[in-house]
């Protein structure tokens, strides 16, 4: 099979290409802007493949996008802005990336007629949940720009397949961490203020709640769709691991060999959905399985940035605040 991945240099999407590439034998086409958010040091060795061509550009160009759907037989889609915090300063940014890209795309694939387009979304578009888990049929009630965006290109998306029968499905994963993750998200972003033997800020109380998935879980998940979800359908990915930021400050506190002494209390931010939950039994009966301890994958996750300093140091410049 030949594969369009867009947003294929950031952070999943880095991890779903090696997903593919030595899983099966396809060859990937990533399409990616290379924001700030992307690097081509994401994809590594992996560039010399003769199974993976890269193309630097925006899923905003519609002649580029056409081109490069024309000769595929499916996209997964996961080219976005993904980060809350710069969304609360730049909602028409988002919602033009988010949206209208989204938008581009599934014209091309419609005129093409591709074999299966996955558009990966977010937990964040059932918004906040007191209590009780969301399926995938439950109202989208999004409270901040950024999840506003995707669940806009979450029904951008299904009204295609509803419309046009371009068969699509949208995945949508809880909180992803691993290795390669931008700065400005909490996990790398406590883990290598720590490092650095600086000090790390937690909101309000840090009791906000949060389900947390290796990014390998999220990218075999999203294969799996790729590959035997049916067209129309929503899949949520879930991980195995509520915690509150508190009990994740501990975590990371304790991998990072720091202390509380380390943590200020700050501020909350304007809006920070309190908890996000949700069932994934639809993707468990496609074989989906969390597989990856939290506390494995965040001591493998904390090592890899002891290890690449010299990835992380220039981005911490740049990077937002510590909000998942
Ligand atoms: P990321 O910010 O690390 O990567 C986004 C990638 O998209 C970057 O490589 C960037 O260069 C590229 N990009 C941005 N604008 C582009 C454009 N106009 N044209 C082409 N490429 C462009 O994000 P991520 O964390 O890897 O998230 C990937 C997808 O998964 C996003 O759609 C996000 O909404 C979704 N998602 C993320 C999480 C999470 O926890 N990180 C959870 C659920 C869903």
């Amino acid at each position: 099979m030949r594969l369009l991945v867009t947003g294929g240099a950031g952070f999943i999407g880095s991890h779903y290409v090696h997903h593919v590439l030595s899983t099966t034998d396809d060859h990937v086409t990533v399409l990616d802007a290379l924001t700030y958010a992307g690097s081509l040091e994401n994809l590594g060795p992996e560039l010399r493949s003769n199974r993976l061509t890269f193309v630097e550009g925006t899923i905003l160009d519609p002649d580029l996008v056409d081109d490069l759907v024309k000769t595929h037989d499916a996209v997964v889609h996961l080219a976005a802005e993904s980060h809350v915090d710069r969304s609360f300063l730049a909602g028409g940014h988002f919602l033009t990336v988010n949206v209208l890209g989204t938008q581009l795309l599934l014209d091309a694939a419609r005129r093409h007629r591709v074999g299966k387009f996955v558009h990966v979304s977010t937990d964040e578009v059932y918004g906040p949940l007191p209590e009780g888990t969301a399926a995938e049929d439950a109202p989208l009630r999004p409270t901040v720009p950024y999840a506003a965006s995707k669940a806009a290109s979450d029904l951008v998306a299904l009204s295609a397949y509803a419309t046009h029968r371009v068969p699509v499905c949208v995945t949508r994963s809880s909180n992803n961490y691993g290795p390669r993750q931008h700065p400005e998200k909490v996990i790398p972003r406590f883990v290598t203020k720590l490092l650095k033997g600086e000090r790390i800020g937690l909101h309000g109380r840090g009791e906000h709640v949060r389900n947390w998935i290796h990014v390998s879980d999220n990218a075999t998940g999203i294969d799996l769709v790729l590959r035997h979800g049916t067209p129309g359908e929503v899949y949520n990915l879930g991980g195995g691991t509520d915690l509150t930021n508190r009990q994740l400050t501990e975590h990371i506190l304790r991998v990072c060999g720091a202390s509380w002494d380390s943590v200020d209390y700050i501020q909350d931010r304007q809006s920070n959905d309190l908890r996000y939950a949700m069932t994934w039994a639809k993707a468990a009966r496609l074989g989906y399985h969390p597989r990856r301890d939290f506390e494995d994958g965040l001591t493998e996750t904390t090592d890899w940035y002891r290890a690449k300093s010299d990835r992380w140091t220039p981005l911490h410049r740049n990077a937002g605040s510590s909000v998942p």
